[in-house]
C-alpha cells in the first residue's frame, strides 16, 4: 500500500463481538448546517466509506473511493461539497457525473436532503430525455450543484449554455458503470475541460485499468480508499435473505413474523425515525415492541433491554449504536429490515443472535438496487446467504392454523375451566339440537373476532417481488403435484431435530410442507422429544421427495428425515378421523401440547 491509499479496516473478531466505536459525523469535521440535516435524516454514525472519505475531500485533496450502492457514499461525497459551498456565488461550483438518469436524481434528492437545513442552495439535476427549456432556465437563474449524466452534460457544454469555469469540484459516480455505457471520452473530456485547480472524488465499485489510468492522469495525488473485507460471522447463526422493494418492506416483514418462530428479535432499521415508527407499526398488528436508538435516555433503554431479557418484550427495533453491545440470550431473530452499509455492522448485528452457544437466524432484506451490498457482504464475511422467498398467504395460513390447533390443546389443559363449560355447552347441544362440532367452530367465530383466521391466498398482492435467480426446487409447482394416493395411510418418521434445537410444530409443518409439497392434512401427530421429535406423515412419500425431506434444514439443522424404526406407530388417517378432535383418551399425547406459549399475535 503506498502513502496515498488508506484502507478501512472493518475487520470484527471470530465471534462477531461489539462493534468498534467508530467517529461521529463532528469528529470527521462537519460542522453547522449539515450536521442538523445528518440529525434531521437521523444518521447516527459515518458509514466506513464516510469515515475514511469526508476528511480528505473536506483538507480539499482528490478521493478515489471503492464503494458500491448501499455504502453510503452519496453522503461521502455530498457532505463536504456542501460544507464547502459558497452559497453567495451562483455559479455551478460542483459538477456530478453519474451513469443514469435514475442515479442523478438520486444523488440531487440526497443532495437536496443534506442541504434542507442551509438557505438558498440550488441544485438541478441534467439528463437527457428531459426537455431543454427546464434547465436552461435553471441554469440561468443560478445553480451550485449540478448532477447530470455525461452525454447531456457535453451537449450542454457544446451548447454553450453550462458555464463550469468556476467549478471547484467535480465527482464522477460510478465510474465503472459510466466507462461501461460508452461514457468514456465524454467523462474523459469534462475532466480536462474543467479548471486544474478543482477536487476532484472518483467513486467505482471495481477499479479497472481505464479508471486506473484516468485517476493517474486527471487527480492530483488522490487518497485512494478501500474497504478492506476480512469480517467474520460465526457459524451458528443461519444466513437468509429477501428480496423486497422498498414499499414491501413491512409487509414482508408481518409475514416472517408470522411464519418464523422467534423467541426474542432485533430489527435493524438505518435511522432513529424509523425506529420509533416502525415499533408503532408492530405494536398496532399485535406485537410487544419497542424502538431503541442513540436518542433514546440511557434509563430507557436499560429498562426496554430488561423488559426483552425478561420476556415482556419480543421485538426491539433499533439503530447500530443502539444496539451495540447488547447480549441476551433469548434474541433467536436478527432481522436487518434495511441492509446494513457494510459488512463490519452486519456482523456486528447478526452477532446480536447465536449468543450463549445457542443457534440464531439472521434474515437481510435486500432491495433489487442493493444486490451488490449483499454480494460484498457475501464476499466480507466469506458466507453465501441462503436467499428465502416471501412466505406465501398457504405458508402464513399453515402457521396459522398450527397455532390455532396450539391455543385449543392449550386451553383443553385446563381441565377444571374446561369441566365447568362443558356442562353449559352440553346443555346448548340438548336445548338447540345443534352438533357439538358446530358449537365448537361458533365459540371459535367468538374467539377470533372480526378479523378472518385465514389469509385468502387468490388476494394476494401481486407487486410481491419473486426472485427468480436462485429458485428453490420444486417449490413452484407443488400445487400442481397430483395428490398421492396413499389412502391416507400414514406412517412414523423420525426427524434430527428436538426440543434441544428449540423446534416448535408448526416449524416442522412449515418446513416439510414447503419442501417435501405436503398439506396440512398429510401431518398426524407430532412428538418432539429432546434430541429428535416424531412426525406422522403418509405412509407413501416418494423417494424423490424423501430425498429432498433429507436435507431440510429446520434452526439451521439438517433434520435427516428417515421412516422411525425405533418405536413404530402406524394409524390409518381413517382411526384418527377428520380434522378435529378425538376424544382425550385416545388422542396421542403430543409433545407440543406441554409447550404453552404465549400468543404474539392477536388473531
Ligand atoms: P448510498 O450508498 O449513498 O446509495 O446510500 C445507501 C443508503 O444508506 C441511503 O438510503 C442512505 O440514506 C443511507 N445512509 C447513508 N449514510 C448513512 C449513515 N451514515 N447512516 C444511516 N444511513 C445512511
Amino acid at each position: 500500500m503506498t502513502s496515498n491509499e488508506s484502507a478501512v479496516d472493518d475487520t470484527a473478531s471470530a465471534t462477531a463481538a461489539d462493534a468498534p466505536i467508530s467517529p461521529t459525523f463532528a469528529d470527521l469535521g462537519l460542522e453547522g448546517a449539515v450536521l442538523k440535516a445528518l440529525d434531521d435524516v437521523g444518521y447516527e454514525t459515518p458509514s466506513a466509506i464516510q469515515a475514511a472519505t469526508i476528511p480528505p475531500l473536506l483538507a480539499g485533496r482528490d478521493v478515489v473511493g471503492m464503494a458500491q450502492t448501499g455504502t453510503g457514499k452519496t453522503a461521502a461525497f455530498a457532505l463536504p461539497v456542501l460544507a464547502q459551498l459558497d452559497v453567495s456565488q451562483k455559479q455551478p461550483q460542483a459538477l456530478v457525473l453519474a451513469p443514469t438518469r435514475e442515479l442523478a436524481l438520486q444523488v440531487c434528492e440526497a443532495f437536496e436532503k443534506y442541504a434542507s437545513r442551509m438557505k438558498g442552495v440550488h441544485i438541478l439535476p441534467v439528463y437527457g430525455g428531459q426537455g431543454y427549456g427546464v434547465q436552461l432556465s435553471a441554469l440561468r437563474r443560478g445553480v451550485h450543484i449540478v448532477v447530470g449524466t455525461p452525454g447531456r452534460i457535453m451537449d450542454h457544454l457544446e451548447k454553450g449554455t453550462l458555464d463550469l469555469s468556476e467549478l471547484k469540484f467535480l465527482v464522477l459516480d460510478e465510474a465503472d458503470e459510466m466507462l461501461q455505457m460508452g461514457f468514456a471520452e465524454d467523462v474523459e473530456t469534462i475532466l480536462a475541460d474543467t479548471p486544474d485547480t478543482k477536487q476532484v472524488a472518483l467513486f467505482s465499485a471495481t477499479m479497472p485499468p481505464t479508471i486506473r489510468r484516468m485517476s493517474q492522469q486527471y487527480l492530483n495525488d488522490p487518497e485512494e480508499i478501500t474497504v478492506k473485507a476480512k469480517t467474520q460471522t460465526s457459524a451458528n447463526i443461519r444466513q437468509r435473505y429477501l428480496v423486497v422493494s422498498f414499499a414491501q418492506k413491512v409487509d414482508a416483514l408481518t409475514r416472517i413474523l408470522e411464519v418464523e418462530n422467534f423467541e426474542g428479535m432485533i430489527i435493524f432499521v438505518r435511522t432513529k425515525s424509523i425506529t420509533e415508527e416502525l415499533a408503532e407499526k408492530l405494536r398496532a398488528r399485535g406485537y410487544s415492541a419497542a424502538a431503541i436508538s442513540g436518542d433514546v435516555a440511557q434509563a430507557q433503554r436499560e429498562r426496554t433491554v430488561n423488559q426483552l431479557k425478561s420476556g415482556k418484550l419480543d421485538i426491539l427495533v433499533a439503530t447500530d449504536v443502539a444496539a451495540r453491545g447488547l447480549d441476551v440470550e433469548r434474541i433467536s431473530h436478527v432481522v436487518n429490515f434495511d441492509i446494513p452499509t457494510d459488512s463490519e455492522p452486519y456482523v456486528h448485528r447478526i452477532g446480536r443472535t447465536g449468543r450463549a452457544g445457542r443457534t440464531g437466524d439472521a434474515i437481510s432484506f435486500v432491495t433489487p438496487r442493493e444486490r451488490g451490498l449483499l454480494a460484498r457482504i457475501e464476499k466480507a464475511t466469506r458466507q453465501p446467504m441462503e436467499q428465502m422467498q416471501l412466505p406465501t398467504a398457504e405458508d402464513v395460513n399453515v402457521t396459522r392454523l398450527a397455532r390455532f390447533d396450539d391455543r385449543i390443546t392449550e386451553a383443553l389443559e385446563q381441565s377444571e375451566r374446561i369441566t365447568a363449560f362443558r356442562d353449559i355447552v352440553a346443555h346448548y347441544v340438548r336445548h338447540h339440537d345443534v352438533p357439538e362440532a358446530d358449537v365448537a367452530a361458533a365459540l371459535a367465530v367468538v374467539a377470533q373476532g372480526e378479523s378472518p383466521l385465514l389469509l385468502d391466498p387468490d388476494a394476494e398482492p401481486r407487486t410481491f417481488e419473486r426472485d427468480d435467480r436462485r429458485e428453490r426446487p420444486d417449490r413452484g409447482d407443488r400445487d400442481e403435484r397430483p395428490r398421492r394416493s396413499s389412502g391416507g395411510r400414514l406412517a412414523t418418521y423420525r426427524i434430527a431435530v428436538g426440543r434441544r434445537h428449540r423446534v416448535e410444530p408448526r416449524q416442522i409443518v412449515g418446513a416439510l410442507a414447503n419442501e417435501g409439497g405436503l398439506r396440512r392434512d398429510d401431518f398426524g401427530a407430532i412428538q418432539i422429544r429432546p434430541d429428535f421429535s416424531l412426525v406422522e406423515l403418509p405412509a407413501d412419500l416418494s423417494a424423490e421427495t424423501l430425498e429432498r425431506l433429507k436435507d431440510t434444514r429446520i434452526s439451521g439443522q439438517l433434520i435427516e428425515l428417515r421412516p422411525d424404526t425405533g418405536a413404530p406407530r402406524r394409524r390409518d388417517r381413517d382411526d384418527r378421523g377428520e380434522r378435529g378432535f378425538r376424544p382425550r383418551e385416545d388422542r396421542p399425547r403430543r409433545e407440543w401440547d406441554d409447550k404453552p406459549r404465549k400468543p404474539r399475535h392477536r388473531d
